[in-house]
Order: C-alpha cells, then structure tokens, then sequence
C-alpha cells in the first residue's frame, strides 16, 4: 500500500486526480498515450537513445539526444504550439544530455537519464559556459506570448548546476531584421532568410566577449539557425564550442 492510501487525505487525492483527469485529460505528445504526461517509451527514446552527431558548414559539432523522427517532434510541438509545459522537464534533460555530451564528452554518455555528469574541469578559461538560444522570431513570440526556447535553455542550465556544471543560460540573441518561419524554406534559402538576422541584445555584449558558449536549440534541421547564432557570439568575442538540441532532423 503506497503512501497516503486508505486515509482520507489519501482518499481525498485520488477523487481529486479523477476530477483533474477528467477536466484536463492529458496524453502524452510523442505517442498519443492516454493519462500520462510523457510515456516511459517515449522519455526513454528521446532521453536514452543513441545521440546524433553531426558538423555544421561552420565546421562546428552539433550534438543532439534524439531524432526528429521519433517522439521528439511530437515533445517540442507539444510545448511551443500547444502550450504542453509539462513536458518542459523532459526536454529539459533531453537538452542537458546533448550539452553535456558536446562539453564533456568522455564522461557524457551513460549517466544522461540520472542527469548529467559532474564535469572536473571546464573546457574554457574559467566562468561558466554560456547557453544561448537562438532568438524567438516576432510571430512566435506574438502567437504564443511566450519564448519556450529561453525557458528550455533555462530548465536545462538548471539542470546542469544540479549536477555540478557551472553553466548558465543567456539569452543573448536578438532578432535584427524580420525572418520568414524557417519550416518549408529549403537549405540555401535557409541561409539567405537568417544571414545578419540575429545581433546580440543590448548590454549583453560584454556578458558574452570570451565566454565558453553552447548555441542551443530544440531542433537542429539544416543548422542555419545554429550558424547565424554562432557568427553573432563569435563577433562578439564569445568562444563557440557547438551546438546542443533535443533533436536533429
Ligand atoms: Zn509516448
């Protein structure tokens, strides 16, 4: 018998998970899976599975946790268009995994779903590493009053202090000039959309200048994103290590 079973606080919580259930019926966003926030199956895919490594043309490592073709396009999707925040702290350790495994890979790869490991020794000069999301685009940011991907950086830094990084998110980038939505664009007019688009938030120059910094993504499809963040840090000063996302696609 588990705890607070068979009492009336016991009794009292069950009713009240029912009439939650009821009112807000949730299912998780990777499978469809009735009465569960995210399913064993899917965490364990987009936290346990072979991470992805690739080079983007600016011949920096980009590291993610999981595919775009298993749950995680569902995970993502859940939080930015449907508002799904309970899923922000799987995501979250999907994100503080590819981190850790682009920073510290020796000691990355076993121990992603208990947290990150501790890392003895930073990569840099000391300070800790920067994560920076790319900038929220202005329809984004209008449609869903809300920038998920500098709460996701931050979930994850979070995450990473827990364990004993000394890391913190920033969100540094700005949006200098309109972009279109990325998705349909093909790769070239990727680039074209995004080239001299982001430049750093006022202020922030400083914060950045000879920093350790990890650009960081839900997704990473053709890396234009990516790129465009990283020649924004590395004009001003920052070292750019890589690219960390929950998923490649
Ligand atoms: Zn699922």
């Amino acid at each position: 018998m588990g705890r607070g079973e068979g009492t009336v606080g016991g009794s009292l919580l069950a009713g009240l998970d029912g009439v939650v259930r009821v009112l807000l019926p949730v299912s998780c966003p990777g499978c469809g899976c009735p009465d569960v926030v995210v399913c064993p199956s899917c965490r364990h895919r987009v936290l346990s599975g072979p991470a992805l490594h690739r080079i983007l043309v600016d011949g920096t490592p980009a590291v993610a946790s999981a595919s775009w073709r298993g749950p995680a396009a569902g995970l993502v999707g859940g939080l930015k268009e449907r508002g799904r925040t309970d899923v922000l702290d799987v995501l979250a350790a999907a994100l503080a995994r590819a981190v850790a495994l682009l920073l510290w890979p020796a000691e990355g790869g076993p121990r992603h779903d208990a947290g990150p490991p501790v890392p003895p020794v930073l990569p840099g000069a000391g300070g800790p590493v920067l994560l920076v999301p790319p900038p929220a685009t202005w329809r984004a940011v209008v449609r869903r009053r809300d920038r998920p991907g500098e709460r996701l950086a931050g979930h994850a830094a979070d995450r990473l202090r827990r364990a004993g990084a000394d890391v913190v998110a920033v969100p540094a980038l700005a949006l200098r000039r309109r972009v279109v939505d990325q998705a349909g664009l093909g790769r070239v007019a990727r680039e074209q959309n995004l080239t001299g688009a982001h430049r750093l938030r006022p202020g922030l120059g400083g914060v950045v200048a000879g920093r350790d910094v990890v650009v960081v993504d839900d997704v990473v499809t053709s890396g234009a994103t990516a790129v465009e963040a990283g020649a924004t840090l590395r004009a001003a000063g920052a070292r750019v290590v890589g690219t960390a996302s929950v998923a490649h696609a």
